[in-house]
């Protein structure tokens, strides 16, 4: 049936009945003033905390100087961040764009187009994993069509064979003379914190180097720093081809990139993508002092010895609270909870409590702090959970 009336806003989000007004560093308070500790980063985006002062004083001045020119001018703001991301990873080029969705967009287009310029037209199907994310766009939605995602949008963009996580036999399998690439996420968020192990990692590369074909990662949610590596691949011994960013890239202005090298890019001439916002001034300047504060001599080391501290106490926690805590996932600051109950209504307890945490699937409860949480506020949050678990307990 179709129903004809419909919110203001489009109603594709179930919201919970919050409204925060008001945040610094790893605090939010909502608008009735209550105070809560947020471990969700807004899904793994204000990775420096909110309002920190570097990124408040790019924006502003920024704003005060120029906002918006277009990608047909030069930008020295954009030309500094590809210049430093491509000195901090594998990479040789970048395309900035706004987006995880539009970053995933340029990864399946740039392989593509790589063998298309080697007079490969017909190379151009892309092996996916199921349980992955990669974004709401046809591409996205296309890569890993979940009837949650895909059900009522065909046709979808041919070309992608899922497999499933970590089953090297069925990547095997699915190879055949027009695949072009691997996409994976090094560690599933949306799916539940999964992460892939080092080995496999290993093998897709191996068996891309054998095949003559592209290595992609989506480090949309897994990448800058929350791994306690700049990068995932970093901390997992294997480099990609190609990697989408987002997310933590701006600390919550929208952003995302593109990274490649060169061999890969080899396709992408004047003229065979673009974006009107992608790089902008504003954007580029918040994006360059995310860097300013990740690059520093020994923050990652710091923000990595302080994920530890909450790995060990939730560890500790999941052996206390077997009836609440199945499992401990993830490495670093991205870090999932797997419940014994709806990760859904666990969520919705720890927010009472005043923890901001963020569902995934196979029933996880997402711990993405921003990597500036201090140590007494992972022990307030461990707190909450604690707290959670023996409320529970005694209900
Ligand atoms: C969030 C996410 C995306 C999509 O990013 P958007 O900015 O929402 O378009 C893609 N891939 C992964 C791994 C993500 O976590």
């Amino acid at each position: 049936m179709l129903n004809s009336s419909v919110p203001t806003l489009l109603p594709v989000y179930k919201r919970m009945d919050v409204a925060f007004e008001r945040g610094l560093g790893a605090q939010l308070w909502d608008d009735r003033g209550r105070r809560y500790l947020d471990f969700g980063s807004g899904i793994a985006v204000t990775g420096l905390g909110h309002c920190h002062p570097h990124l408040v004083e790019a924006l502003t001045s920024q704003a005060n100087a120029l906002w918006h020119t277009s990608n047909l001018y030069e930008i020295p703001a954009l030309q500094k961040l590809a210049d430093r991301l491509v000195a901090n990873s594998f990479a040789e080029t970048v395309f900035v764009c706004n987006s995880g969705a539009e970053a995933i967009e340029i990864t399946v287009k740039m392989a593509r187009r790589h063998f298309f310029a080697r007079g490969l037209p017909g190379r151009h199907r892309v092996i996916t994993f199921e349980g992955a994310f990669h974004g709401r766009t046809m591409t996205g939605i296309s890569a890993v069509p979940t009837p949650k995602m895909a059900e009522g949008f065909a046709p979808l963009l041919e070309g992608f064979d899922v497999v499933p996580f970590g089953d090297l036999a069925a990547v095997q399998a699915a190879i055949g003379p027009s695949t072009a690439a691997i996409l994976i996420e090094p560690i599933q968020g949306e799916g539940g914190i999964r992460a892939a192990e080092p080995g496999f990692l290993a093998a897709l590369r191996q068996l891309c180097d054998e095949h003559d074909m592209l290595l992609l990662f989506d480090e949309v949610q897994c990448g800058l720093g929350r791994t306690g590596n700049m990068f995932a691949y970093e901390g997992m011994g294997v480099v990609p081809d190609i990697m989408a960013l987002a997310k933590g890239l701006g600390g919550g202005f929208p952003i995302g990139a593109c990274l490649a090298t060169a061999r890969a890019a080899a396709g992408m001439t004047y003229g065979t993508h673009g974006s009107t916002f992608g790089g902008n001034p504003l954007g580029s300047a918040v994006a360059n002092a995310v860097l300013d504060v990740m690059l520093k001599e020994g923050f990652m080391a710091d923000a990595a010895r302080r994920a530890g501290v909450l790995r060990e106490r939730l560890q500790g926690m999941a052996a206390r609270h077997p009836e609440m805590i199945a499992e401990v996932r993830g490495k670093g600051f991205i870090l999932g909870l797997r419940t014994v109950q709806p990760a859904g209504d666990v969520v919705a307890r720890f927010m009472e409590l005043g923890l901001v945490t963020i569902p995934a699937s196979d029933n996880v409860v997402r711990l993405l702090p921003p990597l500036t949480v201090t140590l007494d506020e992972i022990e307030e949050g461990v707190g909450i959970i604690e707290q959670a678990a023996s409320r529970a307990e005694a209900a």
